[in-house]
């Protein structure tokens, strides 16, 4: 088969699971289909973040409830050919991790990871075989007290989030260079409203996160920007 150039976000926020996000996951998946993906990781704000979903609930719940913005995304996006994978964007006082490849009947099984030191929680989830980018770790924000930087402790460092500010990426482009760390973009997406957009590319389609990790193991991507009328 030629090759194919297949496009992917790897930031991406649902309603179902972001308290800050504004479109469904059915209309995301619509929206990325539009735009030419070839598929998405739903990354929604996870327990100590912005999430949407009621927290006084039993942890596997909670985690089902989690799990719906990326299954509405996915049942839409079977149907019209976008592939829709599973991770989450975890939060430690305002330092935001993307975290891929482990899924809730993991997470079901480590209810401590609502509230760890965040080493703890990077060493748990690349022990268990999850993969881990740094998203945007020079943003600045009144509910950010500090920049923290743990470049022996991620896989990834975001250096496009499309939203940010042009300085807030270069700085991280110039810490994933420093440490020779992986190279990611996303768009941070919250609503089909979204005018900057961003992704990785690679020549192949990846048939599951784990095969998107490995594409990003093995540096096959390049990085891309979109901005909307
Ligand atoms: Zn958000
Ligand atoms: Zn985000």
């Amino acid at each position: 088969m030629a090759n194919e150039v297949c496009r992917y976000d790897l930031h991406v926020h649902t309603y179902e699971g972001s308290a800050c996000a504004h479109s469904s996951g059915a209309d995301i998946a619509d929206f990325y289909k539009s735009l030419g993906y070839a598929g998405i990781v739903v990354t929604d704000h996870f327990w100590a973040g912005n999430t949407r979903v009621d927290r006084n609930q039993p942890w596997e719940d909670w985690l089902a409830g989690f799990r719906k913005g990326y299954e509405t995304a996915k049942r839409r996006g079977d149907e019209i050919g976008l592939d829709v994978f599973y991770g989450w964007e975890y939060s430690f006082y305002g330092t935001d991790y993307l975290t891929y490849g482990l899924d809730n009947d993991w997470a079901a099984e480590h209810p401590e990871m609502k509230s760890m030191d965040i080493v703890d929680y990077l060493n748990l989830v690349r022990g268990a075989g999850g993969y881990v980018i740094h998203a945007h770790p020079f943003m600045e924000a009144h509910y950010i007290p500090y920049i923290r930087l743990l470049p022996r402790h991620v896989d990834a460092v975001e250096v496009i989030n499309a939203p940010k500010p042009q300085s807030v990426n270069d700085r991280a482009l110039e810490y994933a260079r420093g440490y020779d760390l992986t190279m990611t973009a996303g768009s941070d997406c919250h609503s089909t409203d979204a005018k900057h957009l961003a992704g990785i590319e690679v020549d192949r389609r990846l048939t599951s996160i784990q095969d998107l990790v490995s594409a990003l193991r093995n540096r096959e991507h390049r990085l891309f920007r979109i901005e909307r009328e």
